[in-house]
């Protein structure tokens, strides 16, 4: 193919949830693999449903994960306007041309009439098509009535990248409005003319457009314009259920997960493989890996469900690759208030032995508050523990002091505690399960915290030791 060109195409209706902009991921990796350009398009031609601030949040999120576009409302190229409804004159331009041709008329009927002939398609068992109510002299087109296309009922094959081979009879092709009384063109007539004009190769778009496809196959033709490669892309589903997926569903703006700590290359893996798979049993790739492996013919055809708890995961994976340092600069702003004045070694040594856990920045406060204050003794850390609350208070105090007084032995280092751990597993006789829960307990007073010989050693002999003899005295 020579040169490729893709596009996104979303109207500023609301706020892109991480599921919808899915679609703008794999439109860029087609573009980019191919070194081809991907363009932003606004599609801002439904003026009832437009929501302020909208576009510029799309171009944000898209900026964020790095979706970089090489043409678009805010970046010049050679095919702009950007947005449509900065592209009337285009829209009368290619609608003229339809009139001239005999393929558009002035849609003459009330929707009173409309209605009518759809009740009485009803009643008679028939399927609705505006086609057959065509008006023998409709008149002049002058903008007060809507423009419809004339069109020319057949049967299509064709092929989607993604759905394969399909086909559909003339029953599914119908006069559908290509411009509206407002002046603003329709999606259907809108997207056909500026993919031809901005020179698209790929139509990479959501479910919901497919039953269109064949009506849009009869505008191409209409126009003689070459039609472009078309993928569908299945819907992103809720997890549980047969509804695609939706802000109730906990699906949130990439922004926000942005905001929570989440990594933008850790998101775009996640998206990719929503529904997308190299055909290995890989499941976390880079940004270059997908630019490498992406294809489209590899995208599953039915719906894919989005797990947040896979994110979480994904998230967490890529936590890990990155350097220490790097980390430090990128959690700057998600430390608990308590860390406050806690100079910038310690919370490195801290960071250190939560990096392994940390699935989200946001969650760094409920991780590591306890290294930078003591919190107050919680009972029911032992009381809910399933071996420990089998103890009596005696005997936990009993191995809270043998703890106390090996502790004071080690100079703590990781390795003479780990060392000194494992001499009181055997002086106590008992199961790591047991005293371990217990001294990590007395020193965190959380329920989960970093592996106790590391905890121990950044919060240093004093803090730890005083922790301990805090519990001692809680229990007595
Ligand atoms: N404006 C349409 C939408 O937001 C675009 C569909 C397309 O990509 O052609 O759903």
């Amino acid at each position: 193919m020579s040169n490729v060109r893709t596009r996104f195409a979303p109207s500023p209706t609301g706020f892109l949830h991480v599921g919808g902009i899915r679609t703008a991921l794999f439109a860029w990796l087609v573009a980019r693999q191919n070194d081809g350009q991907f363009v932003l398009r606004l599609e801002d031609t439904d003026k009832k449903r437009e929501v302020a601030g909208a576009d510029k949040h799309l171009m944000e999120s898209l900026k964020v994960l790095g979706l970089d576009y090489d043409e678009g409302p805010d970046k010049n190229g050679n095919f702009g306007p950007y947005r449509q409804s900065e592209r009337l004159d285009v829209y009368n331009k290619w609608a003229q041309k339809l009139i001239d041709e005999g393929r558009a008329y002035a849609d003459p009927y009330s929707p009173e009439e409309v209605q009518a002939f759809r009740d009485e398609a009803k009643k008679n068992k028939q399927p609705f098509l505006y086609r057959n109510h065509r008006p023998d002299n409709p008149p002049k087109w002058d903008g007060t009535k809507p423009l419809r296309f004339k069109s020319d009922p057949k049967t299509y094959k064709w092929h989607d990248e993604v759905m394969g081979e399909l086909s559909t009879g003339p029953e599914v092709i119908d006069d559908f409005v290509l411009m509206k009384t407002d002046g603003y063109p329709t999606y259907n007539f809108s997207h056909i003319v500026d993919d031809a004009e901005m020179e698209i190769t790929h139509v990479i778009r959501s479910q919901e457009f497919i039953a269109s496809v064949p009506n849009y196959l009869n505008l191409y033709e209409a126009l003689r314009l070459d039609r472009p490669i078309l993928a569908t892309v299945p819907s992103v589903m809720a997890l549980e259920g047969t509804k695609k997926l939706s802000k109730r569903d906990g699906a949130k703006d990439v922004l926000d997960y942005v905001r929570d700590g989440y990594l933008p290359e850790a998101l775009v893996s996640f998206l990719a493989t929503l529904g997308w798979n190299d055909g290995t049993e890989q499941e976390v790739f880079t940004i270059d890996e997908l630019i490498e492996k992406f294809s489209l013919d590899r995208i599953q055809k039915s719906g894919a469900r989005f797990d947040e708890r896979r994110l979480l995961w994904v998230n967490g994976h890529f936590i890990r690759q990155i350097t220490l340092n790097d980390l430090y600069d990128k959690v700057e702003n998600y430390w608990p208030k308590e860390a406050k004045d806690a100079d910038d070694e310690y919370k490195k040594r801290v960071l250190s032995i939560v990096q392994e856990r940390l699935k989200y920045f946001s969650e760094l406060p409920e991780l590591t508050q306890f290294f930078f204050m003591d919190l107050p003794i919680n009972p029911e850390l032992i009381s809910s523990n399933k071996k420990l609350k089998k103890l009596s208070n005696e005997e936990l105090k009993i191995l809270l002091e043998a703890t106390v007084s090996k502790l004071e032995k080690s100079d703590f280092s990781v390795n003479d505690l780990k060392e000194k751990l494992n001499e009181l597993l055997e002086e106590t006789d008992t199961k790591p399960a047991v005293l371990f829960s217990l001294v990590r307990i007395a020193i965190t007073q959380t329920p989960a915290s970093p592996g106790l010989a590391d905890t121990l050693n950044v919060l240093g002999k004093e803090k730890s030791i005083s922790r301990i003899a805090k519990q001692i005295q809680a229990l007595s």
